[in-house]
């Protein structure tokens, strides 16, 4: 029996449980992967209870993918990237940290038969999610990305840190810029990504059409029972739409496979999720 678990504050609504108990049955593998709710201040400790009870991997999620940095011995370059860990794993004794959050998203858009490489990516918001993403896309060899925020500082210190990173695994031509949501280029987008949180409080994001004018694949990294503000938006503009369930899916995936050593097939669990929870599919 393989022991993980999911740490985060609140758990209560996470669907990790039962998307890795799919890719268990799917492997015919036995897992016992448990939700554990713990603050900040008790993280650590209850992380380190984990390990002597036998604990062999962990995902972790808000409000601790930072000070899940601290708690591994090893980080890889995409944990140090994108500044967040969401996945533990015991290497001999070690505990290596790394991020599935950006293959997660890519995968899931390479899906839906979408290429990234060349693509010119409009990236809505800069919290966490953002920050993760950024590493995945500049390794799908995006052609631009243009962070735009509410709070335009916070898209220039992503766009800041980013280039840190970036300059080391791109040919020079990549192009990052940021801004405001009230004041985006008028260069055409291929692929518009909203990872602000607008969608979860049902909030419009009130941006210029010209930015669909070329029918840009766009992203919602919410999901739920009916297409978001966001994605409806697009729709009417006749915009090939996606939620961010495959992205959720994607991410468990990765971290299933690092756990076990098998690549699970993300469709049916897919398929079951939004079955099981009545969610709307495009
Ligand atoms: P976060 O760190 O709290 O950041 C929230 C972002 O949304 C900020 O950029 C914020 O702008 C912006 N924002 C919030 N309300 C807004 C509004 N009414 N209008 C415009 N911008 C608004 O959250 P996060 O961790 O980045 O998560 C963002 C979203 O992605 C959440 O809804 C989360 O559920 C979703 N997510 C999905 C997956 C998945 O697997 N599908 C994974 C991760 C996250 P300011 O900086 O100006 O405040």
């Amino acid at each position: 029996m393989i022991k993980l678990a999911v740490f985060g504050d609140p758990i209560g609504h996470s669907l990790s449980p039962i998307i890795h108990t799919e890719f268990a049955q799917q492997a015919g593998i036995k897992v016992d992967y448990t939700r554990i709710q713990v603050s900040a201040e008790e993280f650590a400790e209850r992380f380190a209870e984990f390990v002597s009870d036998g604990g062999i991997g962990a995902n972790i999620t808000l409000p601790l993918k930072e000070l899940a940095l601290e708690v591994a011995d090893e980080l890889t370059a995409t944990a140090i990237q994108a500044g967040a860990v969401n996945t533990l794993l015991k290497n001999n004794s070690r505990w290596l940290g790394t991020n599935t959050d950006g293959l997660g998203l890519v995968t899931d858009i390479e899906r839906h038969q979408v290429s990234l490489e060349g693509a010119k990516v409009l990236l809505l918001g800069a919290g966490g999610a953002a920050r993760g993403v950024v590493p995945a896309l500049l390794s799908a060899k995006v052609a631009s990305i243009h962070v735009a925020n509410r709070t335009p500082e916070r898209a220039e210190a992503l766009i800041q840190h980013a280039l840190t990173f970036a300059v080391e695994s791109q040919s020079g031509s990549l192009l990052l810029t940021a801004g405001g949501l009230n004041a985006l280029p008028r260069t055409p987008f291929t692929v518009v990504i909203n990872a602000t949180s607008s969608s979860l409080h049902g909030e419009e994001l009130f941006l210029p059409e010209r930015i669909l004018k070329r029918q840009p694949f766009s992203y919602d990294m919410v999901y739920g029972e009916k297409p978001t503000a966001f994605l409806q938006w697009a729709q009417r503009n006749n915009c090939p739409v996606a939620d961010g369930l495959g992205m959720l899916v994607g991410q468990a995936a990765e971290s299933f496979r690092l756990w076990t050593g098998v690549a699970p097939d993300v469709r049916p669990t897919l398929a079951a999720l939004r079955n099981r929870l009545g969610l709307w599919s495009s």
